[in-house]
């Protein structure tokens, strides 16, 4: 699907997959070379169907893969794609680092294909680290790259000068609120001055890495900036009851969620509370394998 002039969403639905919907793979495209943004699930079908897309629209040649963050829906198909088109695979160190750590982390379900998903991200070597403000070149267009830190400690965004496209990567999604992890991956106060940064731009579109596109920028990321501020009062209301640690807080936050997403769910009230100690706030102290929090300011 053509997006903008330059733009193509390369969306594939992915069912056997648990977890988030279809990530979505973008292809910047001019005077017959092309950009890929992320790279998708590594299967067969993503892969296949992401190449015969490109062969629709004249085959340009694939010069870089800009991978926004290490999770495995949106780096597993790089390697594959990479083999396939001869392109480079751009990602920020930080998360090139992270690359290398996800073989040994804790798994999200354990199953088969979950393996094969770490196996491929494995296999992936970053051939041009990214920094804040390179600016990439596709035919006439430029991209220029954001260090956008949040739900991952080296995550990017994109921004297409020429027409004011934003590649928001999980910092902004087409539905929903992104999961911001406690440090050292995530960090809730950076995420928020992320956004900012993305407002700042006034984007005309935003293509996200799920769901639709976003054909409001500014709106929805102030929607999502004022979530962020009204949880954050939530927590701090809960503290005031007398909840102390991030279990309790997120059963009262979220009462009826599904027990696989719990883990997900601590973890973003934990991001919270370490902002909140940031700020002196709030004292957060280990007790046994948790943490157990008091308010400062009353
Ligand atoms: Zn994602």
């Amino acid at each position: 699907m053509q997006a903008t002039e330059s733009v193509h969403v390369l969306r594939v639905n992915v069912k056997p997959y648990t977890g988030a919907y279809s990530p979505n793979v973008f292809a910047v495209v001019d005077s017959g070379q092309a950009v890929l943004i992320d790279a998708g699930f590594p299967n067969d079908d993503s892969v296949d169907s992401r190449l015969d897309y490109l062969k629709t629209i004249g085959g340009p040649r694939v010069e870089m893969i800009i991978v926004t963050h290490h999770h495995f829906d949106h780096a597993g198909g790089a390697n594959r794609l990479r083999e396939a088109t001869g392109a480079r695979i751009a990602m920020h160190p930080e998360e090139a680092r992270l690359l290398q750590q996800t073989p040994a982390r804790p798994p999200r379900d354990g199953g088969p294909q979950e393996q094969y998903m770490r196996q491929e991200v494995a296999k992936i070597t970053v051939d041009q680290p990214l920094a804040d403000g390179d600016v990439m070149r596709v035919g006439r267009l430029a991209l220029r790259i954001l260090h956008t830190p949040g739900p991952s400690a080296g995550h990017v965004c994109v921004f297409l000068e020429e027409e004011r496209v934003l590649f928001s990567g999980d910092n902004v999604l087409g539905l929903g609120t992104t999961a911001i992890p406690p440090p050292p991956d995530g960090d809730m106060a950076r995420y928020i001055e992320s956004l900012e940064r993305m407002k700042a731009l006034d984007a005309a579109l935003i293509c996200p890495g799920h769901g639709p596109l976003v054909h409001q920028p500014e709106r929805k990321i102030q929607e999502l900036i004022d979530h962020r501020h009204e949880r954050e009062e939530q927590v701090l209301a809960l503290l005031r009851e007398g909840k102390r640690t991030p279990t309790d807080m997120m059963r009262a936050i979220y009462p009826e969620l599904d027990p696989r997403l719990e883990r997900m769910a601590v973890g973003q009230v934990l991001s919270h509370l370490y902002k909140l100690r940031d700020e002196g706030r709030v004292t957060l102290r280990r007790e046994g394998e948790g943490v157990v929090c008091e308010p400062r300011d009353s």
